[in-house]
């Protein structure tokens, strides 16, 4: 089968499957990305253990000092 031998229908048929690949492989990488990033972000956020007010830990910190009541979070 050649591209000659394609008839208009067959050609907006491919067209279509096409165009479906082509967005398949944009969004499958987009959503992994988002899941892994939202669970790094999981990772760090933590609820103080005296006020419970959520916050996010920043890299590094060892002892995640929380900015409402100054307690020191493990
Ligand atoms: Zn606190």
């Amino acid at each position: 089968m050649s591209i000659a031998a394609l008839t208009l229908s067959g050609f907006f048929e491919l067209c279509l499957y096409l165009g479906f690949a082509i967005m398949l492989l944009c969004l499958f990488p987009a959503i992994l990305l988002s899941k892994i990033r939202r669970n790094r972000r999981r990772k760090n956020r933590l609820n103080c253990r005296l006020c419970a007010y959520r916050f996010v830990r920043r890299d590094g910190d060892e002892q995640a000092i929380c900015p409402h009541c100054q307690a020191k979070n493990r």
